[in-house]
């Protein structure tokens, strides 16, 4: 028989698949350099975030920080708070997640249907005002028994994917990866997976990939609105020496690379991994005019599609901020899909 004791062992092993038609190369795919997404939306808790999650506590339990029958407690709504409800509720944990009053009814749901507590704050207070989703986070993390996992600082965020998303690539290509492109958030995954990588061969180029506006590639910290990526400070857990380039992405490519991603590899995937794609096509299409039709660029696919339903793939939504809904943004109006 063949099965999993529990769904945390079904965490990472994610597969990779080649990338094709949207890659837009002159002569066909195989004119071009190999691309391969890593599609982490396969994890069971549906994002690259569950590998944080499992080896943060883990690491929060070795430590003696969480302790049995312990709360954790972090100001997420997002893939983090899945990933940590998922694994806090297996191993028997109590989760209490703090968001702000402007997150979707639908993500709360999510969290609360693994069990999760969600305390919502109000967005119209000042960060001091007792109620404020800063100070109610750290007053529920201060309680006897509390443990905040904290993402933006815990250096078990990259070490996880050190240890497991860049082993995963480095065996899965047989060591012939020669391009790394990822998005950034807290940095996690770029500095983990791009310094495993250049400890095994040092000519691995690694690319992050940043909405237009955020300080990873320059911008002052404006707002996008592309989610899970981007920063208006930079976290501890970014390691600044690791990305040999950045590619800036706007909002309106992120999106309508999102709906090429699903019209035409059916990969229905989240916003920051159209934006990861559509860098890794710029840096696809550099490679075929060089021709260096060897090279094996690998771009990390962080969440899936279905989160989105109601912004990315709908076409009212885009229409209110501008964007084009089909295939092609620069040619096509929304509507005319
Ligand atoms: N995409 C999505 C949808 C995310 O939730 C995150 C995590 N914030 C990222 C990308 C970026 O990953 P990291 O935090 O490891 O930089």
């Amino acid at each position: 028989m063949q099965y999993a004791n529990s769904v945390l062992d079904l965490i990472g092993n994610t597969p990779l698949v080649r990338l094709g038609r949207t890659l837009d190369l002159e002569g066909g795919p195989d004119a071009g350099p190999l691309v391969l997404a890593k599609v982490e939306y396969l994890n069971p808790g549906g994002s690259v975030k569950d590998r944080i999650a499992t080896r943060m506590i883990e690491a929060a339990e070795a430590s003696g920080e969480l302790q049995p029958g312990g709360t954790i407690v972090e100001p997420t709504s997002g893939n983090t708070g899945v990933g940590l409800a998922m694994v806090a509720q297996q191993k028997g944990y109590k989760c209490i997640f703090v968001c702000p009053d402007k997150v979707s009814v639908d993500k709360r749901n999510v969290l609360k249907a693994y069990g999760a507590e969600v305390v919502v704050c109000p967005t119209a207070v000042a960060p001091e005002h007792p109620d404020s989703y800063y100070n109610v986070s750290d007053r529920l993390a201060s309680e006897p028994g509390a443990w905040k996992p904290n993402q933006y600082a815990n250096q078990h965020n990259p070490r996880s994917h050190y240890e497991t998303t860049g082993p995963e690539i480095w065996e899965q290509t047989e060591g012939k990866i020669t391009h790394f492109v990822c998005g950034m958030g807290t940095g996690g995954t770029i500095s983990g997976v791009g310094r495993y990588l250049k400890e095994q061969n040092p000519d691995v180029q690694v690319i992050g990939a940043d909405p237009a506006g955020s300080v990873y590639s320059g911008g002052t910290g404006r707002p996008y609105l592309v989610e899970g990526v981007g920063e208006d400070f930079w976290p501890d857990t970014y390691d600044r020496t690791v990305a040999d380039r950045v590619i800036e992405v706007s909002d309106a490519d992120s999106f309508a690379f999102t709906r090429r991603l699903a019209r035409e590899e059916a990969l229905l995937v989240g916003g920051s991994c159209g934006m990861a794609a559509w860098a890794a096509r710029q840096v696809a299409q550099e490679l075929a005019a060089e021709g260096r039709t060897d090279a094996v660029v690998v771009v990390l696919l962080p969440d899936s599609g279905r989160g989105y339903l109601t912004k990315i793939f709908n076409d009212e939504w885009l229409a209110q901020y501008g964007f084009a809904s089909g295939a092609d943004a620069d040619h096509r109006t929304v509507g005319e899909v």
